[in-house]
């Protein structure tokens, strides 16, 4: 089999104005980063209505290596295209850090890609760079507003906004600056983030257009006074600013398939302090050209599939109509105890292990979201045939369907009978969305009811300085907004380590912050990273460009 990058560049794109013709973007529509790359005028679509029918990917609790929801987005859009169906995907835009690290690029696998993969890989429109900018300008005018006399009587040890940058570099997570004396700044404590981290990728992704932006990011919390009070991004007077950088950014950016199905790439928030899942313009454009959109939330459904539902789909008045959740043989046997080595092997008992996690999700996702839902067994060269009957025998006794998918090796092909499940189920409209908890709640309700509803904890704990806070932003009139979970995607509670579907845990909630921008207050279970580091030997090592500027070594 040939590797990602040799498949995507053996591939013959179309000339993205034909792309957007079959959905019925004319080309003043479109505005064109090249050949194959345009962004989308979403004011033109503004009076349209939404008509196309929703459908989440997301999956079970994640191995290290990522369960392979954006392949199976990929191949379901292309399945779903073979049999006839206008199909548009909605996707997230990769950042440089996991690129260049460990987990490598993040547009699909195996025959099941978008492409052009290098650009989308690799920069692509310049969407995270100018987020950058923006973060970094809010940035340098908070500094400035200190060193100019600081009227705002911003506390510098309660400063919350840190610059970013797009890359995985933990040299800056923590930072000593505006060293060097009187007109040199004045020196603190700082650190940096991952652009995908900062709040306005969130802002930006959950903004419904370029006005609602600059309203939302105006409101982001940048520090405390003195006092206690919050100090807003609007004091500063920088949302016109940081809007105008933005202003492209914002619109979403339309590639194709393999098989030329038409894909919006836009936006990528972290899916543990922010909510995970690609730009509401996008969602909101593939909604309006499409008769079906395909699009894929992080991690696994417990944090990912959770925040799209009761974050996005709240914020933009969406209702989604089925829920692809993606499983494969590996990941199943691990959540079984079978050692990460012996993986490849069949193991049954390991895998007869591991199934409750899968139908733990299944359950959030039928019987607390009310959503109709296909299990995808993503198929993988080492899974045998007693394996993959054994996960639809337990999909059969559950009463969920399930269907193989084997878009990876095949493409659109090995995902007809995926794509059939799930126009099966839309056609069976078995459908009663209703969120996980009501906004009304209190923030330690809201928590609860995602701890014991969605992870299946017993109760919460919270260490005293969440609780404080919670108290706090409650009083500040944060009470009503949703909230974000960041805890660890590798299992249903708070611990890495406990696999499986676990039973009898209680979540311990050890901070809170409010991204009151974005519109939620991120809840946080432990420590979250927010400025990763590269390993021992980064994926950049391997990557290479050739006299005539072809890449390689991308995955
Ligand atoms: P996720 O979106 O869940 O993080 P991806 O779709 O990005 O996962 O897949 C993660 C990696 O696994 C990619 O490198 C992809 O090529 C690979 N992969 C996905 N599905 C398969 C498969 N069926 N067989 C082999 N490799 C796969
Ligand atoms: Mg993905």
């Amino acid at each position: 089999m040939k590797s990602d990058i040799e498949i995507a560049q053996a591939a013959e794109m179309l000339p993205i104005s034909r792309i957007a013709a079959k959905v019925g973007l004319g080309e003043e529509m479109l505005e064109y980063y090249g050949k194959y790359k345009a962004k989308v005028d979403t004011l033109a679509l503004r009076d349209r209505p939404r008509k196309g029918r929703l459908i989440l990917v997301t999956a079970i609790n994640p191995t290290p290596a990522g369960e392979g929801k954006t392949t199976t987005s990929v191949g379901l859009a292309d399945a779903l295209t073979l049999l006839g169906k206008k199909t548009v995907l909605a996707l997230r835009e990769p950042s440089l850090g996991p690129v260049f690290g460990v987990k490598g690029g993040a547009a699909g696998g195996g025959y099941a890609q978008v492409v052009p993969m290098e650009d989308i890989n690799l920069h692509f429109t310049g969407d995270f760079h100018a987020i950058g900018a923006a973060n970094n300008l809010l940035a340098a005018m908070l500094d400035n507003h200190i060193q100019q006399g600081n009227a705002l009587d911003i506390d510098v040890r309660r400063i919350t906004w840190k610059r970013c940058v797009d890359m995985n570099d933990r040299q800056l997570r923590n930072i000593v600056c505006g060293l060097g004396g009187k007109v040199n700044g004045v020196p603190r404590e700082d650190g940096f983030d991952i652009t995908v981290a900062s709040e306005i990728m969130a802002v930006l992704c959950l903004a419904s257009d370029l006005m609602d932006l600059k309203t939302r990011l105006g409101r982001m919390v940048v520090a405390y006074n003195r006092a206690g009070a919050p100090v807003y991004c609007s004091d500063l007077k920088a949302q016109g600013a940081m809007t105008a950088l933005l202003k492209d950014a914002i619109r979403p950016n339309l590639v194709q398939t393999l098989e030329h199905t038409p894909a919006f790439i836009h936006g990528g928030p972290f899916a543990n302090i922010a909510h995970g899942c690609n730009s509401v313009s996008a969602t909101d454009a593939a909604l309006k050209l499409g008769d079906y959109v395909v699009t894929e939330a992080g991690f696994g459904a417990d944090l990912g599939a959770e925040k799209f539902l009761d974050i996005k789909c709240r914020a933009a008045g969406l209702s989604p109509d089925a829920v692809v959740i993606v499983a494969t043989v590996r990941a199943l046997k691990h959540h079984g105890g079978c050692p990460k080595t012996e993986l490849g092997k069949e193991n049954l008992e390991a895998l007869a292990r591991g199934l409750p996690n899968l139908l733990r999700h299944v359950e959030n996702i039928t019987k607390v979201y009310g959503l109709p839902a296909v299990v995808a067994i993503n198929k993988f060269e080492s899974d045998t045939d007693a394996e993959v009957r054994m996960i639809r025998e337990a999909c059969g006794r559950y009463g969920v369907r399930v269907a193989l998918s084997e878009v990876w090796g095949k493409g659109g092909a090995g995902g007809v009978e995926l794509g059939e499940e799930v126009l099966r189920i839309l056609e069976e409209g078995e459908k009663h969305f209703r969120f996980a908890y009501a906004s009304e709640l209190t923030l330690k309700e809201k928590i609860e009811s995602v701890a014991r509803k969605i992870y299946g904890a017993d109760g919460v704990d919270y260490a005293p300085a969440a609780d404080k806070e919670l108290q706090r932003l409650t009083e500040l009139g944060y009470g009503t907004l949703p909230v974000c979970m960041a805890k660890t995607q590798y299992s249903l509670s708070d611990d890495a380590a406990k696999l499986g579907a676990p039973e009898g845990f209680r979540i311990t909630v050890q901070k809170a912050k409010v991204s009151a921008g974005a519109g939620f207050v991120v809840v946080l279970t432990g420590d979250i990273m927010t400025m990763p580091g590269l390993p021992k030997v980064p994926a950049a090592e391997n990557i290479d460009v050739d006299e005539n500027g072809k890449i390689t070594g991308l995955f």
